[in-house]
């Protein structure tokens, strides 16, 4: 239950206008109350896009004093008519880190945080928003408790990783050298397997193992894709997704990650991307 620490005093979907009392209007967002001033934290990780007043035209407008976030997924999360701001354009907030007050600022019929989840994470004007107000958003109930957070997903390597190779990891969601020596264990039983590479298991990343490697790209599928994507959200990239299809995603952040490591950015995971990913 994402909202546990709040009274829900109007959810997300149509509802009776709340200024004409005629009709129904899509809410956007859902609101919730705690008291005013009461201090508002962060429902996930995320990097702030805007703090402050929101101006009428930039989207952001009648929602008072607002905190915009851009999460992994690229949504932007809006906590809005805050009494105050705690946080900065460009700063990273962690899940549960304080960002501000509840409060009554722009156009509100009391205190309260209306909190709503925009597709579309934007920079800048109109962040995110669009006059299709029915398909502007995500129902913010559902989208947090799907929500995976980082630990969660290292959580899901892990056990992954026990599962299909035996590697007896504690499920801690820390990603230290354990894990990824229990992942290049899994590469090269995988090597072994699928292509008869004779490597001792040892966990090693070593030249044999580099020998033995095999460029995999778009299109490919298996465990060895799924290793693939595993590490590349061990190393902070996002491949928005643990299936073992190398697809698009996979492709956007194996590109992302050789972009920071400074090699070629071909999108494909040879011998020098797998080096970087298990070094
Ligand atoms: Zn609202």
């Amino acid at each position: 239950m994402p909202f546990r620490d709040y009274r829900v005093t109007s959810k997300f979907g149509y509802r009776r206008d709340v200024w004409t009392g005629i009709g129904f209007t899509f809410h956007t967002g859902i609101d919730l109350v705690k008291y005013h001033k009461a201090s508002i934290q962060a429902f996930t990780d995320g990097e702030v896009i805007f703090a402050g007043m929101g101006r009428t035209g930039t989207g952001l407008g009648g929602f008072g004093k607002v905190v915009l976030l851009q999460d992994k997924n690229n949504r932007g999360q809006l906590y809005a008519h805050l009494d105050s701001v705690s946080v900065q354009r460009g700063q990273y907030v962690k899940k549960g880190q304080v960002i501000g007050e509840q409060g009554d600022t722009g156009k509100t019929t009391g205190s309260h945080l209306h909190y709503e989840v925009r597709k579309k994470a934007e920079t800048q004007p109109p962040y995110g928003w669009t006059s299709d107000r029915t398909n502007n958003c995500l129902d913010p109930t559902k989208y947090l408790q799907n929500y995976r957070d980082n630990k969660h997903i290292i959580q899901d390597i892990q056990s992954g990783l026990n599962t299909k190779y035996q590697t007896g990891l504690s499920i801690d969601g820390i990603s230290g050298p354990l894990t990824i020596k229990a992942a290049i264990k899994g590469y090269q039983i995988e090597l072994n397997k699928q292509f008869n590479a004779k490597l001792n298991v040892d966990g090693i990343w070593g030249q044999k193992t580099k020998a033995a490697t095999v460029t995999i790209a778009s299109g490919a599928k298996g465990n060895i894709t799924w290793i693939l994507q595993a590490m590349l959200y061990i190393k902070g990239e996002n491949p928005k997704g643990l299936d073992g299809i190398f697809g698009t995603n996979t492709n956007n952040a194996v590109k992302s990650f050789q972009q920071k490591e400074s090699i070629l950015i071909d999108g494909k995971a040879g011998k020098v991307t797998w080096e970087k990913l298990f070094l």
